[in-house]
């Protein structure tokens, strides 16, 4: 049988060596060290953020970001419920209450709407606002940060946004004036935001199956340079300055490593080239697949760029003539690693008696949804191998 096929594997390019060469020449083996404020550095001016803090994960990013929004014990927190439990996790560890709302149809991500009927449900059944919205940017793609933005503006709502899928990703809103393609739109100057940028503070990851990878990590971002120091402290179990070790609040050891903030600088470097790989998959399976009866790719909402970190289609059985489980179970047996969609939090054991606001499009983006194989180095004859597969499966027309 041919080498296992991963959905999204880890992609070195060569350039990490010189920075991981450089900590154990300097002997900086430490979570801290010229590696990582130079990846600060270099991820803040990537994403257009004044101020970046680098962390062991993207859950300890999370985690950080709802204590530095001043959630805490019994505040609720909005969101989505189509996203990975780490987007969730956080709000237990505040001791807050996740407030699961809905995804909208265009973009698979919470849908604004959702978002107003939420706040005033919880305002009319609490008397309270929540604390915060977390809105997830799921798999290259914005969510509407102008929607939502807006909501959370016209409700004195804190905005967190959880970007740890959307390295690369741009928006550049419904109306953002000029050109339709990215190009058009990059040149155009100021419009364009990368999402993680537009709330108060923002969330990344570098986790092995994201766009780019330290094998793990995380980057906190926001514009406020107070809020990032304060990050940075909790993040070293909160010491304050003196010479002895000195605590008067609760900290954590969530700093990342000067040897994988090297490893980051090398990925970093190469963001563009990843991005642009993962847009040739989705276009080449696109191209493969596209004319097949009940296939659907995730819809591009045409408000930034997507980089389709995954390619994710859904499966209609009637149509198509298996469901999306007998394509996954197919390309298994293949040694060919595909995955349903997120299952949404709503449906899961753990948060079954957590508000939720709709439902019925992240039900059935789950029941019908599957992940491709997406990884920036999936060789194109691997890549033919799988639409194949997939082609065999579907009813003859
Ligand atoms: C990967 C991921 C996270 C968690 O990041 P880690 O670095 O793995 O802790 C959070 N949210 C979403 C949506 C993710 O995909």
């Amino acid at each position: 049988m041919s080498e296992r096929i991963y959905l999204s594997p880890p992609h070195m390019s060569g350039l990490e060596r010189k920075y991981v060469d450089e900590a154990f020449d300097t002997n900086w083996v430490a979570p801290l060290g010229p590696n990582v404020d130079g990846f600060e550095r270099e991820f803040a001016a990537r994403v257009g953020s004044p101020h970046a803090a680098a962390l062991s994960s993207g859950t300890a990013a999370l985690h950080l970001a709802l204590i530095l929004s001043d959630v805490g014990p019994g505040d609720e927190v909005i969101v989505s419920s189509l996203t990975f439990v780490a987007s969730v996790n956080p709000i237990t560890y505040v001791g807050a209450k996740p407030i699961l709302v809905d995804s909208e149809e265009r973009s698979w991500n919470l849908d604004p709407e959702r978002i107003e009927e939420a706040i005033r449900d919880r305002m009319t059944k609490t008397g309270r606002l929540p604390k915060a919205v977390l809105a997830v940017h799921l798999y290259g793609q914005s969510a509407d940060l102008d929607a939502i933005h807006a909501v959370c503006q016209r409700h004195g709502v804190t905005l967190v946004e959880d970007a740890a899928e959307a390295l690369g990703t741009t928006y550049w809103g419904k109306d953002g004036g000029g050109g339709s393609s990215s190009a058009d739109r990059a040149g155009s100057g100021g419009s364009v935001k990368s999402p993680g940028t537009i709330g108060r503070v923002g969330v990344f990851s570098f986790n092995g199956n994201k766009i780019i990878t330290t094998s793990g990590g995380g980057m906190l971002v926001s514009s406020d340079e107070a809020l990032i120091q304060r990050a940075r402290k909790l993040a070293t179990q909160a010491r304050d300055p003196a010479p002895h070790y000195e605590h008067t609040e609760v900290g954590y050891n969530y700093r990342m490593s000067n040897i994988l903030a090297g490893v980051g600088r090398g990925q970093l470097a190469v963001l563009d080239e990843r991005v642009a790989a993962r847009r040739e998959n989705f276009a080449y399976y696109q191209e493969a697949l596209g004319s097949l009866p009940g296939l659907m790719f995730q819809p591009d909402a045409g408000w930034g760029l997507h980089t389709r970190w995954l390619t994710c289609v859904l499966v209609d059985p009637t149509k198509f003539g298996a469901t999306r489980e007998q394509i996954r179970v197919r390309l298994e047996e293949h040694n060919i690693e595909s995955r349903p969609l997120w299952k949404p939090m709503h449906l899961q054991p753990l948060f079954a008696d957590a508000p939720m606001y709709g439902g019925a499009v992240a039900d059935r983006l789950f029941e019908l949804g599957l992940c491709l194989p997406s990884g920036s180095s999936l060789a194109a004859e691997d890549r033919e191998r799988i639409a194949g597969l997939i082609r065999e499966m579907a009813r003859p027309a």
